[in-house]
C-alpha cells in the first residue's frame, strides 16, 4: 500500500471507530504523515502493525468525582486518565483541570506526550489526564476537596513504576500538593508517584521553570544553527501561565525583548519590552490578581488590549504558550507579513494545521511543542530519578541537564528533519521519536 492510501485508510478507520474526537484526529494526522515513509521501509514495523498500535491508547480510565462545595452542595464532575503508551517507561504526563477537558483533548495530549517523552531519551511512557472541573472562582478549600476527591479514584491507577502524573493547565504547585497529600494518605506510602511536588517533600529544583526555560534553550539552539542571536529580538509570547512567564523570564535574561503576554481575555503589549522585575511580579501575583496582565499595565505601564490575540504585533519570534489551536492560518499569515522568522511552540499543539502549513511554505524554522516544550517532562523524569534515590540534585546541575536534553532534542530534529536545505523540525521530531517507540514495540513483541 502507498503512503497516501495507508494514510487515508488509517485516518478513516480512526474517524469511524472514534468519532467526534477532532483534536485527537488532528494530532494523529500531524504525526502519521511524517512517519509512514519510515514505516514503509521497515518490514518488521509493518509485521508488528506499529503505526496503528502507536496511535491508539493502551487504556483509558474514566471516573466520576463527587465532592462538596462551600455551600454544602454536592457537585459531580468527570475525571480521566489516558494511559497511551507504556513501552519505554511508566506512563507519564500532566493533569489538566478545565471545562473544555474531554476524551478527545486528553487523547490528543497523551498521544503527543508519548512522542515528546521518547525524544527526551528518558524512560517515560506517555499519558495525560484531568477533569472538566473549572477551578476559576473556587475557594482554596474547594480546590483542596476537589483534588482529594479526584485522587480518591486516581490513586489506584498510579504509582512510581506504573503511572506518574504531573501538572498542566490549572494544576500547579498548590493542586499538586493537595493531590500528593491525598495519595500519600490513601496509599500509606511516600514515593514519587507525582512530579512537580514542592521542594519540601520530594520536589525538584528547576521543575517549575523547566518548560519555559527549556523552550528558550531550544530557541538558542535554533538561533545558533541559523547563525543568529537572541539579542534585541522582538519576541511575542501568548499566555501568562507557568510556561509563558518562565519563557519570558529566561528570554529577557538572554537579552531578548519580550513585548507581549496574553490570556483568555486579551493581551498585554509593551513596546519597550518587559523587564525581569515585571515578569517576577506577574509570577508572584498571577494567582491573587483577577487579571494579572491588566494589573501589570496599571502598575508598570504598557497597554492592555481586550478580546484580541497578540499575533498581529510586529515581531521576529513568536512563542505560543497558552493552549491548543490558539494560532490559526490567518494568524500565521499576519505573523509572516510582520516579519516573524521563528516560531517555537511552548503550548501543546497551539498552531492549527493551516498555520503549520503557512510556516512550512514560508520555510521558516517552526518547532512543534513535542520538541520545544519537552523541558517540563524532562525535569519530571529527573525528579523521578531523584525520588528513587532519595537524593536531591542542585539547581545548577539540573539546569545544565535541562540544557543538554534540549540540545539533544534539537540535534535529533536536525538529523531527521533535513529537507533540501530547510530544517523541517516537525518531521524531524516525529521521526526521531517514532524510531525509538517502534524499535521498543518490535523488541517487546505483540
Ligand atoms: P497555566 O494554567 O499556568 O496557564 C495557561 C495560560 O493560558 C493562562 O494565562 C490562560 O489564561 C491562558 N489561556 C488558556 N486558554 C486560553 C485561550 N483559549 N486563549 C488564550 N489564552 C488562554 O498553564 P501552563 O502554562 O502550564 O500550560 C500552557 C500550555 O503549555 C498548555 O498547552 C500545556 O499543555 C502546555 N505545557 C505545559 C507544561 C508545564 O510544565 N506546565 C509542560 C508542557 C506543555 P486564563 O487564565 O485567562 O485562562
Amino acid at each position: 500500500m502507498s503512503n497516501e492510501s495507508q494514510y487515508d485508510t488509517l485516518i478513516s478507520w480512526l474517524e469511524t471507530n472514534y468519532p467526534n474526537e477532532p483534536e485527537y484526529h488532528q494530532a494523529v494526522r500531524e504525526i502519521v504523515k511524517d512517519i509512514l515513509p519510515v514505516y514503509h521501509v521497515h518490514d518488521e514495523y509493518k509485521q508488528h502493525n506499529v503505526v496503528t498500535r502507536l496511535c491508539v491508547p493502551e487504556r483509558i480510565i474514566q471516573f466520576s468525582i463527587f465532592w462538596q462545595n462551600d455551600n454544602n452542595e454536592v457537585e459531580v464532575h468527570q475525571g480521566w486518565r489516558v494511559q497511551h503508551c507504556g513501552l519505554i517507561g511508566p506512563y507519564k504526563g500532566g493533569l489538566r483541570f478545565h471545562p473544555t477537558v474531554n476524551t478527545s483533548i486528553l487523547k490528543f495530549l497523551a498521544f503527543e506526550q508519548t512522542f515528546k517523552n521518547a525524544l527526551t531519551g528518558l524512560p517515560m511512557g506517555g499519558a495525560k489526564g484531568g477533569s472538566n472541573f473549572n477551578p476559576k472562582g473556587r475557594s482554596d478549600a474547594e480546590i483542596m476537596r476537589f483534588c482529594q476527591a479526584f485522587m480518591m479514584e486516581l490513586h489506584r491507577h498510579i504509582g512510581p513504576n506504573t503511572d506518574v502524573p504531573a501538572g498542566d493547565i490549572n494544576v500547579g504547585n498548590r493542586e499538586i500538593g493537595y493531590l500528593y497529600g491525598a495519595y500519600r494518605r490513601l496509599e500509606n506510602r511516600f514515593e514519587g508517584a507525582i512530579t512537580g511536588k514542592h521542594l519540601e517533600f520530594g520536589g525538584s529544583h528547576v521543575r517549575t521553570e523547566a518548560t519555559g526555560f527549556g523552550l528558550i534553550y531550544m530557541l538558542q539552539c535554533v538561533l545558533d544553527t541559523h547563525e543568529d542571536s537572541m539579542a534585541a529580538k522582538r519576541i511575542v509570547i501568548s499566555g501568562a501561565g507557568n510556561v509563558a512567564l518562565h519563557a519570558a523570564l529566561k528570554a529577557t535574561e538572554l537579552e531578548g525583548k519580550v513585548i507581549t503576554l496574553s490570556n483568555s481575555r486579551g493581551y498585554y503589549f509593551n513596546e519597550n519590552g518587559l523587564s525581569q522585575d515585571m515578569i517576577q511580579w506577574a509570577i508572584a501575583n498571577k494567582k491573587s490578581e483577577d487579571n494579572v496582565l491588566c494589573a501589570l499595565a496599571d502598575n508598570y505601564g504598557g497597554e492592555w488590549i481586550s478580546d484580541k490575540t497578540p499575533w498581529n504585533v510586529k515581531t521576529d519570534i513568536a512563542l505560543p504558550c497558552a493552549t491548543q489551536n490558539e494560532l490559526d492560518g490567518e494568524d500565521a499569515k499576519a505573523l509572516l507579513n510582520n516579519g516573524c522568522q521563528y516560531v517555537l511552540e511552548g503550548a501543546n499543539m497551539p498552531c492549527t494545521d493551516d498555520a503549520q502549513r503557512a510556516f512550512a511554505e514560508a520555510q521558516i524554522p517552526y518547532v512543534p511543542g513535542k520538541a520545544s516544550n519537552a523541558g517540563g517532562v524532562a525535569l519530571s523524569g529527573l525528579e523521578m530519578s531523584q525520588n528513587a534515590k532519595f537524593r536531591r540534585s542542585s539547581f545548577d546541575k539540573l539546569d545544565q541537564s535541562l540544557k543538554d536534553i534540549m540540545q539533544s532534542i534539537h540535534e535529533q530534529c536536525v538529523e531527521e528533519g533535513q529537507d533540501s536545505g530547510w530544517i523541517n523540525y516537525s518531521r524531524g521530531a516525529n521521526i526521531a521519536a517514532f524510531r525509538r517507540l517502534a524499535t521498543a514495540m518490535v523488541a517487546q513483541g505483540v
